[in-house]
């Protein structure tokens, strides 16, 4: 049976992450979380002095960098190594440097062979994969492409309410900073051919979810998991 395939992406704070995780479990799909990978490179730079600008430390370090991620949406976990990182990796230091990560070829080239493997391996019938180029760049032949978008004043809200003890406009600054150095490196703003535009300005958690699944189902003539 082939796995089908849904691409998601977005910029910060659209809720991507835990839309596409719980549109998974509705589904009865495996999901994968690609910025998890970006941010565990980040921790793994962090914990080893390793250079995140670029340089060939970073490079050299990348097949020493034991990543693994659960792709059960009711059992996701991040490890590099032995080590469970799926918290650490949400740190304010983590995210501070993870663009300058990202924005490495090399990087980029080796997370998305790895991005291909957990997605062939999947043994579910279908993947959410979401990001910032799953539909442009790891799998711009999903069945189904969307792009996840709000306004830049809902995301900064719900951003705000998800890191408690930050102030609102330190929030607004960084992702608006995060996001400014992410779309040098992939165009996740402006849907490209052939994407669906989910806007959840408006949209509730759920409605957003139903949203997405509603999709996911339309394009699935085989019929997916009626949960
Ligand atoms: O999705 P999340 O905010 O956890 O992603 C963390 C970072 O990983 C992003 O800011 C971006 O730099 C990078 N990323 C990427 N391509 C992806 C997913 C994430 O460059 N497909």
């Amino acid at each position: 049976m082939t796995t089908l395939v849904v691409a998601v992406d977005g910029p910060a704070g659209s809720g991507k992450s835990s839309v596409s995780r719980a549109a998974a479990t509705r589904l009865g799909f495996d999901y994968l979380d690609t910025g998890a990978a970006y941010r565990a490179l980040a921790w793994f730079c962090l914990e080893r002095g390793i250079d995140t600008y670029g340089g060939d430390d970073l490079i050299d370090s990348l097949p020493g960098f034991e990543f693994s991620i659960g792709t059960d949406p009711d059992d996701y976990f991040v490890r590099v190594g032995a080590e469970t990182v799926t918290n650490d990796i949400r740190e304010p230091r983590v995210t501070h440097i993870v663009s300058s990560v990202a924005r490495v070829p090399e990087v980029r080239r080796y997370l998305v062979k790895l991005f291909r493997g957990v997605i062939e391996g999947s043994p579910a019938a279908g993947i959410i994969v979401e990001g910032r180029d799953i539909t442009t760049v790891v799998a711009p032949d999903a069945r189904v492409r969307i792009l996840l978008t709000a306004s830049e004043e809902a995301r900064m809200s719900r951003r705000s309410a998800e890191l408690t003890g930050v102030d609102a406009s330190t929030t607004a600054r960084e992702l608006a900073s995060r996001d400014a150095q992410d779309s040098r490196v992939v165009d996740f703003m402006n849907a490209a051919d052939g994407v669906s535009t989910i806007d959840s300005t408006d949209l509730d958690f759920d409605q957003t979810v139903q949203a997405v699944v509603s999709l996911v189902r339309s394009a699935d003539p085989r019929g997916t998991q009626n949960t």
